[in-house]
């Protein structure tokens, strides 16, 4: 028996809107990870099953692999499409925003989104929340907002119903956002919904290796080079800080999603509960912070940079270049650690 998460007055209210709705939109964050990714298609294929006109729309590309999930090459990408994403947005009834706590998060698809007369519903597993929503399904302690989507399908009585493809982006979402059931995974619950999902005739060794292991020559060599020659430990703090500059990214032929992982990498060191990767994009910085245990890194991402996510996983952007951003994070390595 699953635990009841999401408010029952959430489950009939969210019902009735997918009922009274024709035509649905479904948004996630800026470089979309597995978990927006499988909540946003994982629900897209349970409303299509439902007979509604329904459209995923991210605001720029998905990583290689995110392919190997059912309809992934129907996404329409806001920084490439305008148009036709404004034109959606513009006819829907409907706007499920998953995986992101804050308009800010999707980037320039916040405007359409924002002045949107649709109804809007929220589900995330961010801390803190804005009150963008019509309805808010808000649940920190899910190791997924894919966890959330099978919750309120199930909660709306479409278990039954759910199609297999929904349950394969659940369930890779679900394997994505917990590092392949490595951390966020410690509730029974999330292994009795990995079981309803198996029993939806997902084959979830099939869809990790399609996931986990289906990366490119060029990441693997780019892994080992950031591992040999770029990572740095600061053991007095029990921290790593790995950075990669764009001239670098150029000489691996990098992907979106090539460094996807790397931040994990540093914390299987003894002693190192703190590990940052810095990433130099188009016009910020990007920061991604992880610890292990009691560390809180949303506090340090959110004071130092504005960012934000999880205790344990967050991220942040920032405009000064890349020895700038760093030296914030080593003034600020003796005060937080
Ligand atoms: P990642 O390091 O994988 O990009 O992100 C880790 C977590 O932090 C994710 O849950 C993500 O949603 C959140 N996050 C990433 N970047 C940002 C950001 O710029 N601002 C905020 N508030 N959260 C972020
Ligand atoms: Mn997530």
């Amino acid at each position: 028996m699953i635990t009841k998460i999401i408010q029952e007055e959430n489950v009939i209210a969210v019902s009735k809107l997918i009922s009274d709705a024709g035509k649905i939109i479904i948004v996630s964050h800026k470089r979309p990870d597995g978990d927006a990714i499988g909540s946003s298609l994982g629900l897209y294929h349970f409303l299509k099953s439902q007979g509604k006109e329904v459209s995923v729309i991210l605001p720029d590309a998905i990583p290689g692999y995110m392919y190997a999930l059912p309809s992934a090459d129907t996404i329409v990408f806001y920084d490439n499409q305008k148009t036709k994403a404004q034109e959606l947005i513009d006819k829907c009834d409907l706007i499920f925003c998953l995986d992101f706590n804050a308009l800010d998060r999707i980037g320039n698809l916040s405007a359409p989104v924002n002045d949107s007369k649709a109804k809007k519903v929220l589900m995330d597993h961010h801390l803190h929340h804005d009150n963008f929503c019509d309805i808010i399904i808000s649940h920190p302690e899910m190791s997924s907002t894919c966890e959330l989507v099978f919750r309120l399908i199930s909660r709306m009585g479409y278990y039954d119903a759910m199609p297999l493809e929904s349950a394969q982006c659940i369930c890779a979402g679900m394997m994505t956002d917990t590092g392949g059931l490595s951390y966020n995974a410690n509730r029974p619950d999330v292994y009795t919904i990995m079981g309803e999902l198996l029993k939806k005739g997902v084959d979830k060794d099939a869809l990790y290796r399609k996931i986990f292991n289906n990366y490119s020559e060029n990441r693997m060599r780019l892994m080992g080079y950031m591992l040999y020659e770029k990572m740095k430990i600061y053991p007095e703090y029990h921290t790593a800080v790995l950075t990669l500059s764009y001239k670098e990214m150029l000489r691996f032929n990098y992907q979106p999603g090539d460094s996807e992982g790397f931040v994990n990498m540093p914390l299987s060191i003894d002693h190192v509960f703190c590990s940052i990767f810095i990433k130099e994009e188009k016009e910020c910085m990007k920061l991604s912070f992880r610890s292990q245990g009691d560390f809180d890194v949303n506090k340090m991402a959110n004071e130092l940079f504005g960012g934000g996510g999880h205790k344990n996983a967050s991220g942040a952007e920032n405009k000064g270049t890349m020895e700038e951003t760093l030296k914030i994070i080593e003034e600020a390595l003796p005060i937080y650690i």
